[in-house]
């Protein structure tokens, strides 16, 4: 049966995230031919709804509020149940990111519905929906179906495709006034630890360091590496604590969880807590000085010797492919 699905779009740098794209996908697939429509919030943003258009989006309702300028969870979900209580709709999308994780269970809250977090795959089981999702960091798999309500998902980044672009779509582009009041917290400021480009999360390819790494210098040859392959840089927990780059890079069970097409793994022993977050990306290569080092056991590839020899090699070869 056809129903209304919302999808939460957001924003970085300026445009919409990738994820966002992916989770108009991921609506399509569960309205059943019915209305996707994408929900833009902040504080002059409907300049940007074109995207939203050209990757399926049937309708875009855009609120601006200088209240929505940065996220914050009362702002957003003020916003988000005025339109909710309007729309009614069947579905709710949002993307598995740190905003997803952060909104998506105090909406569901607010609506008394349940909701399947961190989604990688979606597969229809008559007028049903079965949610594939990891568990156990990552080593298992469970399927879960929303019984009743409002199918409310957030899908992993990377994991469902978005639709094919299509710059000739259009579609309905709504204004709406919500008053945004009352908020107990003020973002004042946004101190960023992470650079611009790529998300990780978002990122086709990431390129990672360990403690092997040695220092923060030595994650320069892995800065060009991931800039060749237009990928970002990643690290192990161990490198963090080392102090060799900042906790915002830190891939694993109490870190981000990336599922790129090519995770490259350099000096980087392969604990499992550092696996929990990377196991399920699509090819993984792993550079190690050890034979032995449990990295190569979750590894399409894997090359044994000295990182500083190996990086920049790979580095130069990559750029003699695209000369
Ligand atoms: P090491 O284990 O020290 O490995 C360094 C590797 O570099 C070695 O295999 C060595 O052979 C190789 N090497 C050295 N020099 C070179 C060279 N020149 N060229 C090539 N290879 C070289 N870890 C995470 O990563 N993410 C997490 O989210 C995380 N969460 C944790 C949560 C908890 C509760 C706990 C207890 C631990 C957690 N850890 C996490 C830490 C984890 O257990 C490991 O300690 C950590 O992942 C090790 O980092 P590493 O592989 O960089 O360092």
């Amino acid at each position: 049966m056809p129903r209304k699905v919302i999808v939460l779009s957001e924003i970085k740098d300026g445009s919409i995230r990738n994820v966002s794209f992916e989770a108009i996908a991921a609506g399509k697939t569960i309205a059943q031919g019915g209305e996707v429509v994408a929900l833009l919030l902040g504080e002059s943003v409907a300049h940007l709804a074109d995207p939203l258009f050209h990757y399926g989006a049937d309708r875009v309702i855009v609120i601006e509020h200088e209240n929505l300028r940065h996220y914050t969870s009362e702002g957003y979900s003020q916003a988000l149940m005025e339109v909710i209580r309007e729309e009614q709709p069947g579905g709710i999308v949002f993307g598995h990111t740190a905003l997803g994780k952060d909104l998506s269970p105090k909406i569901a809250t607010k609506l008394d519905s349940g909701l399947v977090s961190d989604v990688t795959q979606i597969e229809a089981s008559g007028e049903d929906f079965l949610f594939t999702r990891p568990i156990y960091s990552g080593k298992a798999f469970e399927k879960k179906r929303i019984k009743e309500g409002i199918l409310f998902i957030t899908i992993r980044p990377n994991n469902i495709p978005p639709l094919e672009k299509d710059e000739s779509r259009t579609g309905g582009l709504e204004k709406k006034n919500v008053e945004i009041k009352d908020l107990r917290t003020v973002i004042k400021e946004v101190v960023r630890k992470t650079s611009e480009g790529v998300d990780l999360t978002e990122a086709k390819v990431v390129v990672s360091g360990g403690r092997g790494v040695k220092s923060a210098e030595g994650f320069e040859p892995l800065k060009e590496l991931a800039a060749v392959l237009g990928g970002a840089v990643g690290a192990s927990r161990g490198a963090c604590d080392a102090g060799y780059c900042d906790y915002s890079l830190q891939i694993g069970q109490t870190g981000k969880v990336v599922t790129p097409d090519l995770y490259i793994a350099c000096g980087i022993s392969g604990a499992i807590q550092h696996l929990a977050g990377m196991s399920n990306s699509k090819v993984i290569v792993a550079i190690n000085k050890d034979p032995e080092a449990n990295i190569f056991k979750v590894a399409d590839y894997g090359i044994v010797g000295d990182l500083f020899e190996v990086v920049p090699m790979l580095t130069e070869e990559i750029k003699k492919l695209k000369a």
